[in-house]
């Protein structure tokens, strides 16, 4: 799950080096980082070969559940601000924040974006994936694909050294470059023992602003990249966030650390698009 931000914010941080409180992990805080970003990761596993035309969001939904809950941990997202269900399944159109239903069936051709945190023994691992339903049209999986590099061009500039945005900018530039748009109101986040920390990252803005990357640092990074429109709406049932000319979106998302400078992925799994 992402935060939602007033466009107003981003708009201040987009002059760059706000100060913000980021917070440092200790060793023994990132190997709990560790073991729910892995549960994360492996539920992701679990919940794949089950992605297929005909399933309910809602039958998704409660495999999410049971996986995390069988091992002692709890589904981040369950009651947060609200929230009726243990993942965000959205679907096509949908960007994020799709309430599963048992009457929304999955069709051949949909691409499915699922959002799963977990909380465990006081700390939140977080990872979405757009998966493709049965043969998915061209258009779409290039989409995905390009959600996809972009992500991991993005957690790429996660390094001592560099600035927030660089890895704002990476991602908007490749997203950008193949003439896709960029969501603006809805951004990644630093995460530990809350889901939602500072700083916010968004997935557009200038390479070198914003404050200096260090070691210690855990965040989710989240590109939610659409096919055309950057703009988006909430419906009716005040969660499901969609594009406002219905076309395509695609979200990926892992929790990353920086260790001995470089990026290291906590939510790594063997899937790809
Ligand atoms: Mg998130």
């Amino acid at each position: 799950m992402k935060v939602l931000v007033v466009v107003a914010v981003a708009a201040s941080e987009a002059e760059g080096n706000t100060v913000m409180a980021i917070s440092i992990k200790s060793n023994k805080e990132l190997d709990l980082m560790r073991a729910s970003s892995r549960l994360v990761a492996e539920t992701f596993q679990h919940i794949a070969p089950h992605i297929k035309p005909g399933v309910t969001t809602k039958e998704i939904d409660k495999k999410v559940e049971k996986y995390i809950t069988d091992r002692g941990a709890y589904p981040a997202f369950k009651g947060l601000y609200g929230f009726p269900a243990s993942a965000c399944i959205s679907v096509n159109e949908e960007v994020v924040h799709g309430i599963p239903s048992k009457k929304r069936y999955l069709e051949e051709g949909d691409i499915v974006s699922i959002d799963i945190g977990v909380l465990q023994d006081g700390y939140y691992g977080d990872a979405a994936f757009t998966f493709s339903v049965g043969k998915v049209a061209e258009e779409k999986k290039r989409l995905m694909k390009v959600t996809w590099d972009s992500l991991h061009l993005g957690i790429d500039q996660a390094r001592d050294g560099n600035r927030l945005q660089d890895i704002s900018a990476k991602i908007q530039q490749h997203a950008e470059s193949h003439g896709y748009s960029v969501v603006r109101i809805l951004v990644g986040h630093g995460i530990g023992k809350e889901l939602h920390e500072d700083p916010q990252i968004p997935n557009y803005g200038k390479a070198g602003k914003g404050p200096l990357l260090r070691s210690g640092f855990t965040f989710a990074i989240e590109p939610m990249i659409n096919m055309g429109t950057k703009n988006v709406h909430t419906l009716q049932d005040d969660w499901t966030i969609v594009t406002d000319d219905l076309r395509p979106s695609a979200h990926y998302e892992h929790t990353i650390l920086i260790q001995d400078g470089e990026p290291e992925i906590l939510t790594k799994h063997e899937l790809s698009p």
